[in-house]
């Protein structure tokens, strides 16, 4: 599941492929793609406009045209861009082609069909964006402070807290573990529990976590690749991850599996211990 460093992997790929080329033709094979909008007006909009840049906001890739409209697209569970290298014409999986003014295409292929594509005019981006999203990780905005605002007063796990785009966008399952586990903090600690120390250390320890992924390309499990079609190595490189039964990087405890709010989560029961709770220091 593509999460802000995969993103952001396939957003730096994109950008010299896409910047400043026309979309001379749009195909859009899978109505679920664009609905409740029809496939056809979408590729009306989009046919003839060349593409400003390519933005990223969370895990939405914002693709800015020269109409003043948004393309924006969420990539969900399995959404990939490809570009170059291999025939995708046999592809049961692309979901739409774009044949760009230099004759090339990109594809959108998507295995379980959750991404969206979804054109926005100019002035209703911020709106649209700002309603779901709080700061990005890596911009002034995303505090200690704004953390600690997040948490205050929730009584859900703090992994839940993470997960809500509105806390600090982009952060996933992968990456809400991976975070947990820098910070020393337990997922099912209620929110409002984390005292000051621990919210700084969280703040940091996603912050470190992300820029991780970003700086391995990512994390390939299944389905993501970058548009190249190469694998991230963000897995090889997990602390807790998916890693049950395997040792802690940090202390050598087994590492544990549990489930919070119906999600998959790995911690380290002795850096992580969940009795910290009410603001105990170690
Ligand atoms: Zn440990």
């Amino acid at each position: 599941v593509p999460e802000l460093p995969e993103v952001e992997t396939i957003r730096l790929g994109l950008t010299p492929v896409l910047m400043g080329k026309r979309l001379d033709e749009v195909r859009i094979l899978d109505a679920r793609l664009t609905r409740p909008e029809p496939p056809e007006e979408v590729e009306a909009r989009l046919t003839g406009q060349r593409v400003e840049t390519v933005l990223r906001r969370g895990k939405y890739l914002i693709f800015e045209l020269s109409s003043g409209d948004h393309l924006l697209v969420h990539l969900r569970m399995t959404g990939s861009f490809r570009y170059g290298g291999t025939d995708l014409s046999a592809d049961p999986y692309v979901r739409a082609v774009v044949r760009l003014d230099d004759g090339s295409d990109v594809a959108y292929r998507d295995v379980r069909r959750f991404g969206t594509w979804l054109v926005i005019e100019g002035d209703d981006l911020g709106d649209y964006l700002a309603t779901r999203l709080g700061p990005e990780p890596f911009a002034a905005t995303f505090t200690a402070a704004s953390l600690a605002a997040s948490l205050a007063g929730r009584r859900a796990p703090v992994k839940a807290v993470l997960l809500d785009q509105r806390t600090v966008a982009g952060i996933g399952n992968i990456y809400a573990d991976e975070a947990l586990w820098r910070a020393r903090v337990a997922p099912e600690r209620a929110g409002l529990t984390l005292d000051a120390a621990e919210v700084k250390a969280l703040h940091r320890g996603v912050r470190a976590a992300l820029r991780a992924g970003i700086d391995r390309q990512g994390a390939t499990l299944r389905d993501y690749r970058d548009p190249s079609g190469a694998s991230g190595t963000m897995q090889d490189e997990f602390r807790v991850y998916g890693r049950d039964g395997a040792p802690c990087p940090r202390c050598r405890t087994t590492i544990t599996k549990t489930r919070i709010g119906g999600r998959g989560t790995w911690f380290c029961p002795a850096c992580q211990r969940a009795d910290n709770a009410l603001g105990r220091r170690r």
